[in-house]
């Protein structure tokens, strides 16, 4: 042993005698239940033996579960989720301490570690009644069969036609939330943490969790529970009791006064005002109104042998969760976002030679309008997923649309709602129609087929604006959308197919009169003009054929 190793050997000796400097543990304790369905993927999909249409096994979505087979909220989604608040929604926080508490190259991390705050799973604990009405819902499991039923873009299948689902938590499930640290100081982080937790409960632009949030998908409502601390007199406690058990029992809540402060100091943490704006909207319609829910498998299978008058319609309004008729915020998001596609092929204002130029065709799907429903003419999705707002590098690789509307890897600025039904005395009306498989969503073999439509309901709801991720011309070109919704342009649901369906005559929108709002919508909307003019000139240079004759 060489003299160096002798002196590291004899440090290490020294210092076993100096007393071990006890910081304390804490641990927040809550729970987060769901207000609007939610779900956490997997990423795996699963057929069901009982669950088939049209002789083929519908696909399902897998939601996330843990070892007893329950859904459950991985700690890397929470910590994910308070990091971004932390980050970019809440005022007066240090750098060194976002890092401190976070880690350093958190983007790559993918455990719930890295920083001095712990996440751990956050597990159901709240179960939704056995009776829950809701389709295909197994107890069991504690979920149910959610259709998505929307462009699948990277598939390429059409809106209507392509029916999807997916495990989904209902709303009312609650989930046990704990994240615990030895914090450096916790006086400050503690208060920190909980205005973050805080940011679930903001009503007007609550932190959500899961996917297709963009929707209104996976609110939470927090609800503290306690915090609690773990310290030297603690640990003393613990060890003088003869029963003690798990170390874990040793954490004692802190005193109301002193949580009292905590909260006091959480306070001073408000979210920074995040610029939105806001469309409260009614829709009225003309006429007969359906988006269909289609029947399931079993549904079908039960009711065949009933006679025709007692069998449940083949295509009947969509409803969610509460029974509520629904206009979903995805058929509703699909319209606004083809309206929106012709506006700006409008705005272009290129000549009848010019749209048969595929070469400048190419050009506009790729920087004006791409279209979703083609693989081969959509934009690529984002790899990298969504990049902190300010950076305009992402989205600009893709088409004004998505942009705009949202694209794989780029979650919209625009947030839509499920509209429902404003409650009313409504006219039924049951129509007898030839068979045509995209309209009945698969099921039933005869050719005949009745669709029950409800005759010129309202439907509210709210789209949201969020303007620190969109761009100058964003609100122009919304506007221009909802202006045309307002003028009874735009049909939903079964309106799309042309039957004389879910013609929406006009629309009430809030703010629209306010002079404020009138003098920003024209601004964006000038540069919105500006913005197709230099996408304009650039695809001009580009195409020397097609674009020059446009000029
Ligand atoms: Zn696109």
């Amino acid at each position: 042993m060489n003299e160096k190793a002798e002196t590291i050997v004899q440090d290490k000796v020294d210092k076993g005698h100096t007393p071990w400097p006890f910081r304390p543990r804490w641990r927040i304790r809550g729970c987060l239940v769901a207000e609007t369905p939610l779900f956490i993927g997997s990423g795996d999909n699963s057929e069901r033996d009982d669950f088939v249409v049209d002789g083929k096994p519908v696909e399902i979505a897998d939601c996330l579960r843990d070892h007893r087979g329950l859904p459950v909220i991985p700690a890397t989604s929470l910590r994910g989720i308070l990091r971004d608040v932390l980050r970019q929604g809440l005022q007066g926080i240090e750098v060194e301490q976002f890092k401190r508490l976070f880690g350093e190259d958190s983007e790559q991390e993918d455990s719930g570690h890295g920083g001095e705050v712990e996440f751990l799973d956050a597990p159901l604990s709240l179960r939704r009644p056995e009776n829950t009405p809701l389709p295909h819902w197994d107890d069991n499991k504690q979920t149910w069969l959610e259709i998505i039923n929307s462009i699948d873009r990277e598939r390429g299948a059409a809106a209507e036609n392509h029916l999807a689902h997916a495990e989904t938590v209902a709303p009312g499930t609650g989930f046990d939330f704990c994240i615990t640290g030895q914090f450096t100081e916790a006086k400050t982080d503690i208060p920190l943490l909980l205005a973050a937790l805080e940011a679930f409960n903001d009503p007007d632009a609550p932190v959500t969790l899961g996917a297709d949030t963009i929707s209104g998908k996976g609110r939470m409502r927090w609800e503290l529970a306690s915090v609690e601390k773990f310290d030297q007199q603690a640990v003393l406690d613990w060890l003088e009791q003869t029963d003690r058990g798990h170390a874990d029992n040793a954490f004692q809540p802190v005193t109301d006064a002193k949580l009292q402060q905590l909260l006091e100091q959480a306070e001073k943490h408000s979210p920074k005002k995040n610029e939105a704006h806001i469309f409260d909207i009614h829709l009225h319609f003309d006429g007969p109104f359906l988006v269909n829910n289609p029947l399931t498998a079993a549904q079908v299978k039960r009711e065949k042998k009933l006679p025709q008058e007692q069998r449940t319609p083949d295509a009947k309004p969509r409803t969610d969760v509460m029974g509520r008729v629904i206009l979903p915020a995805k058929s509703l998001r699909g319209v606004l976002r083809g309206h929106g596609e012709r506006i700006l092929r409008t705005l272009l204002d290129l000549d009848q030679d010019a749209w048969r130029n595929t070469g400048l065709m190419g050009k506009i799907e790729e920087l004006i309008a791409c279209r979703p429903e083609i693989h081969d003419h959509a934009c690529k999705p984002l790899r990298d997923g969504e990049k902190p707002e300010g950076d305009g590098e992402q989205e600009a690789k893709l088409c004004l649309a998505c942009q705009l509307f949202g694209a794989p890897g780029w979650r919209s600025p625009v947030a839509i709602d499920d509209f429902t039904l404003v409650e009313d005395e409504y006219e039924i009306q049951t129509q007898e129609m030839l068979a045509v498989d995209r309209f009945t969503g698969g099921g039933k073999d005869s050719a005949k087929y009745n669709a029950r439509a409800i005759i010129s309901p309202v439907f509210r709801g709210r789209i949201r604006l969020d303007q620190g991720r969109s761009q100058q011309w964003s609100l122009g070109l919304l506007s221009l959308v909802l202006r045309d919704l307002m003028d009874g342009e735009l049909r939903f649901g079964w309106g799309a197919a042309g039957k004389g369906y879910g013609h929406c005559k006009t629309a009430q929108i809030g703010k629209w009169e306010e002079q404020d709002f009138q003098k920003e919508a024209q601004e964006s909307w000038r540069n919105l003009i500006e913005k197709i003019g230099e996408i304009k000139a650039e695809i001009g240079n580009d195409q020397p054929t097609g674009a020059a004759q446009t000029r």
